[in-house]
């Protein structure tokens, strides 16, 4: 067994522990031991990070009305992407000399705070104005975290994927709606951890089914309703009358499904093909621990989105496309290596501390750079001085412990009530400030502005016949904060018979974020009680107690594995091993 050291953070004062394993990697990227546990190494990244929160402001270069990440009344500069990414500035212009008689990080935050930030990331687009953190999408509207994408609106992290809307991790979907965890769809609607489906309503970890609706755990099925196989003539009768084109008809079958799913056993988590590996949401990953969204992945550690050929990442959110050797950033994409904490820095290598780069290597404390190298707090050096100094930097700080420490959460340029860390981790104003993080009072958003109440609007789309959507303001049900559907968006809705959405697009992300659970694991007992008797799965759960259709390994009695799961222990659903979930798979 390897040798396990607890340590207590310095945040949030809970115990972790640091594993043989974890001090083998840290030497490896020659940072100090982290003084924070894991969550709070995260929530820390996450609070430099906004995701969503957009605002309209002028670009302070040529003037124009751009979408911006930074509200108006940020203290920087901010510029279009255009401006940004021309060759008519050089960002060693605000290049600064090292002072070792002074903290790192603030040295690091006169010029970070100084050098021209960039509105929104988003790289080749088309038609596509409201994106953030994407590459390659055509006609989309307010999708963030995505690439090669078509006609879609209000997404998050989908790939592939052509005409979705309220559609979250999803891979070479189509025309599906308020789902999440889906791959290879097409007219999913309400579906989750869901592959090669078509045509389905409300389905839960079902493989290629067809016309199913209110399903979990099928595997080649057609024509389903909450399990039991159903005629053609039986489910087209039970479609018509449940009325999924109204309001009242989606919410009455949602609380039908959740009620239903919660009596069907859960696979422990999401993993397809996760050798040696602890999280959720893995798939075709090896030796990654603690990991979530986690695919195509070798031997990672405390990661969120770690894919594409991700090797040897520890402590990243978001970070693929053969991408090596990261220690504790967010966003570094595209053949990336050996970087330590920084954040969104695309195809770099041997980069520490560095923020925005792109296409650069050997840098240190830097911002803005594109295809540079040996610079240090935006200065250029030789490859000799370079070294000295950055080995110097090091020194100084390891000094105080602080090597490998994310920056700290003053330097954020969110605050933290529009950094994506909310999500995760919620805190109160008066709770974040007392943290060190800034909190935003800029308003986003508007408030009792609506021109249609809800009251005046029918409840099916059939009968919605507003020609001119983008007259008209909506008020969400839940937070009260106005939004509007966009026509390309109200046109899908009337394709594919939706009622208008009553949550705002902020509530429909977050609902489906939340239903995906924490990015954390419980070590947990098999759930299986050994009890059989049902003809079919589901069938003798609608009075009572799950009973499995077969017999386990374990016989009769209580089944002996464990698991870590993201499923807290005082979580509702029925939590399945592996072995006892594949016996009742049909
Ligand atoms: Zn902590
Ligand atoms: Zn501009
Ligand atoms: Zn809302
Ligand atoms: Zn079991
Ligand atoms: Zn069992």
């Amino acid at each position: 067994m390897p040798a396990v050291d607890r340590k207590d953070c310095a945040q949030c004062k809970s115990g972790f522990s640091v594993g043989a394993e974890d001090v083998a990697l840290y030497k490896k990227f020659g940072v100090c031991v982290p003084k924070l546990c894991p969550r709070c190494r995260a929530q820390r990244r996450l609070a430099f990070r906004n995701e969503r929160s957009f605002y309209k402001r002028p670009c302070d270069k040529c003037k124009k009305d751009v979408v911006s990440m930074y509200s108006p009344n940020k203290p920087y500069t901010v510029w279009c992407h255009d401006c940004w990414f021309a060759d008519d500035w050089d960002p060693r212009d605000f290049g600064k000399n090292y002072d070792s008689a002074r903290p790192f990080f603030e040295q690091f935050r006169e010029l970070w705070e100084k050098v021209p930030k960039v509105a929104l990331i988003h790289v080749r687009s088309v038609n596509s104005e409201y994106l953030n953190i994407c590459a390659d999408n055509k006609n989309c509207y307010m999708i963030v975290e995505s690439s090669n994408n078509e006609d879609s609106i209000h997404c998050y992290w989908i790939q592939k994927t052509r005409e979705c809307v309220d559609t979250s991790f999803s891979h070479e979907c189509e025309r599906c709606y308020d789902s999440d965890d889906i791959y290879n769809c097409y007219q999913v609607r309400y579906g989750k951890g869901c592959h090669d489906c078509r045509d389905s309503y409300f389905l839960f970890d079902c493989r290629n089914c067809s016309d199913c609706i209110g399903c979990v755990n099928l595997r080649n099925k057609q024509y389903c309703i909450f399990n039991r196989q159903a005629t053609k003539e039986e489910y087209r009768k039970f479609l018509d009358e449940a009325r999924l084109d109204t309001h009242a008809g989606v919410e009455k079958l949602r609380a039908q499904f959740a009620e239903f799913r919660l009596r069907q056993p859960h696979k422990y988590a999401e993993a397809v093909n996760a050798v040696n590996c602890t999280g959720n949401y893995l798939k075709d990953a090896k030796n990654c621990r603690d990991c979530f969204h986690t695919y195509e992945a070798e031997d990672c550690r405390y990661s969120v989105h770690a894919w594409r050929d991700a090797k040897d990442c520890i402590d990243c959110d978001t970070t693929g496309r053969g991408v090596q050797m990261v220690y504790n950033s967010h966003n570094t994409g595209i053949s990336a290596s050996n970087c330590i904490c920084c954040a969104l820095c695309w195809g770099n290598s041997f980069m520490t501390y560095c923020a925005y780069c792109y296409d650069s290597q050997e840098c240190f404390g830097s911002t803005g750079l594109r295809k540079r190298q040996y610079c240090i707090l935006n200065r250029q050096y030789t490859k000799e001085e370079y070294e000295a100094l950055k080995k110097k930097i090091i020194e100084d700080m390891r000094r105080d412990g602080l090597y490998g420490e994310y920056f700290p959460p003053a330097l954020s340029t969110f605050g933290y009530n529009e950094a994506c860390v909310q999500e995760q981790f919620q805190l109160v104003k008066e709770d974040a400030l007392r943290q060190g993080f800034k909190w935003e009072e800029h308003p986003r958003g508007t408030y009792g502005k609506e021109t249609l109440a809800w009251s005046a609007i029918p409840d099916s789309i059939r009968d919605f016949k507003t020609e001119d959507i983008n007259k008209e303001i909506l008020a969400c049900t839940s937070c009260t904060k106005n939004y509007r559907v966009i026509p390309d968006e109200l046109a899908f809705y009337r394709k594919l018979d939706i009622p208008l959405p009553r949550l705002c697009p902020d509530c429909r992300h977050i609902r489906r974020f939340t239903a995906r659970g924490p990015n954390s694991v419980w070590q947990r007992a098999c759930g299986c009680a050994g009890s059989t008797g049902s003809p079919q799965a589901g069938a003798a759960s609608e009075n009572g107690a799950y009973k499995n259709t077969v017999a386990h390994f374990h016989g009769g009695g209580k089944c002996p594995s464990e698991f870590a799961t993201s499923y807290a222990p005082e979580r509702p659903e029925i939590v399945y091993c592996e072995s006892c979930y594949n016996a009742e798979i049909v």
